[in-house]
């Protein structure tokens, strides 16, 4: 199975096309609502990450009906949520009926006490509440809301005629990623087990299960392919499924780097210069730097734990 897995990812490298450029999250952007399909809409808002000047997106998935609304991830603050919820405001006086929370990092959650308070009603996978849980206690019993409503495999929600399938297919990012699917719309949003035109995250130590999770989420009948982070705006269903094609190359690229580096075994500091011959065009993504060496070690460390 292992040797089999390792053969897969060998093929999938030379699908690799070109990268540099494509869904660059840019330094002038202005947060804001980009439609999808009837009802569905996509937020974009700014995380700025220390010491880089380009930004990544953060993106809110928005799915608004007369009898109420649906937002899946919110944003890094309560004062990013409160302009997420004041672009809504915008579009539709529907009141708020739930936030679903598809990844438990901060950039996502920070905002969950806003819409709590706007009268939404808070769900995400158990992996989430519990992560949520650890960070809250470290931190002294303070942070975000979390979620109410949890579950281990899927829930289905429906406000009105919108119908959203939530589905833990697996780790990835985190112990939690969610894929929210809307059948009737063609829609998955993939939260952070996607991120758009940048290098991948993947520093929990999932990797490999990354794959295999997304390989589950693509057998979602979608057209539209919705990343967690980077660029939405402007870009065809064409470009988002190729860009996310692209990730999981990526993801499978470190994955497949970094076993082999620890198969022949080389130390974590052997692996984090090594590897950068190892990625070709990957390398050249926006925030390779950035997030590279949580990749590296993140992979690293589940690779020796297997031994
Ligand atoms: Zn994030």
């Amino acid at each position: 199975m292992r040797a089999f897995s390792i053969a897969v990812l060998l093929l999938m490298l030379p699908s690799v096309g070109p990268l540099s450029g494509q869904g660059r999250v840019g330094v002038d952007f202005e947060p804001g609502l980009v439609p999808i399909v009837e009802g569905v809409w996509v937020y974009e808002g700014a995380l700025h990450l220390d010491g880089e000047e380009e930004q990544v997106r953060t993106n809110s998935l928005v799915v608004i009906d007369e009898a109420g609304i649906v937002v899946v991830d919110g944003q890094d603050s309560a004062e990013e949520g409160r302009e997420l919820l004041a672009a809504i405001r915008e579009v539709s006086d529907a009141p708020i009926r739930y936030l679903v929370n598809a990844s438990p990092h901060g950039d996502h959650v920070n905002s969950n006490t806003v819409f709590a308070d706007a009268g939404a009603t808070l769900v995400g996978h158990v992996g989430t509440y519990e992560a949520m849980t650890e960070v809250r206690a470290a931190a002294g019993e303070t942070g975000p809301a979390r979620p109410e409503l949890t579950f281990e495999e899927r829930m289905t929600l429906r406000v009105g005629e919108r119908r959203l399938d939530l589905h833990f297919l697996g780790r990835g990012h985190t112990r939690g990623d969610l894929v929210v699917h809307l059948p009737d719309k063609g829609v998955a949003f993939l939260s952070e087990l996607y991120f758009h035109g940048v290098f991948a995250s993947v520093s929990e130590g999932y990797a490999e299960e990354h794959l295999e999770t997304l390989r589950r989420a693509m057998e979602l009948d979608a057209r539209w392919w919705i990343p967690g982070h980077g660029y939405v705006r402007d870009q065809t269903p064409e470009e988002l499924e190729a860009g996310l094609l692209r990730y999981r190359d990526n993801v499978a690229a470190i994955h497949h780097a970094v076993a082999n580096r620890v198969a022949r075994g080389e130390s974590l500091e052997e692996v984090l210069v090594g590897i950068d011959g190892d990625l070709g065009a990957f390398a050249e993504l926006p925030f390779y730097g950035y997030l590279k060496e949580s990749a590296v070690t993140g992979t690293y460390r589940a690779e020796v734990a297997k031994r």
